[in-house]
């Protein structure tokens, strides 16, 4: 029997989802650790393995602007991408890399703080915590 979430969701043509690009959503949907580009086409291989990098990447950039996933740019690293899309922080550790989510109660207070002390329009803000990560804490 097909699950009746299933018919609740549009379906993959009028998201423009080509096989591709449906592939490269399901990698990161799967993924609750927030994959790099590079993890997703790892994943993305196993299951179809013609594919090449170019096509992931643009895949997630299209992903991207429909909003079905979120891209969290670092500034040095490679950017990782999130399969949930409404406003949440994240913590990563700076031992492993390891980056969860949370949320943070008085964001909205944060935030105008923020555009006050900026003095730009503020649309949303975002914080990363920065830390070792419980595991990394209790190898020390
Ligand atoms: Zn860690
Ligand atoms: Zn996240």
């Amino acid at each position: 029997m097909r699950a009746n979430t299933r018919a609740a969701e549009k379906p993959d043509e009028m998201l423009g989802l080509t096989r591709q690009r449906r592939l490269v959503l399901d990698v990161v949907q799967r993924d609750e650790a927030h994959p790099t580009a590079a993890e997703v086409f790892d994943q993305a291989r196993k299951a179809m393995p013609g594919i090449s990098f170019a096509t992931v990447y643009n895949s997630l950039r299209y992903l991207k602007e429909q909003g079905l996933v979120r891209e969290i740019p670092f500034g040095n690293g490679a950017s990782r991408y999130d399969r949930e899309t409404a406003r949440h922080d994240h913590a990563i550790c700076s031992a492993c890399g390891k980056l969860v989510d949370f949320d943070l109660p008085g964001t909205v207070a944060l935030t105008r703080a923020a555009a006050r002390a900026s003095h730009f329009q503020a649309e949303s803000v975002h914080l990363t915590l920065v830390g070792l990560c419980p595991k990394c804490r209790d190898d020390k």
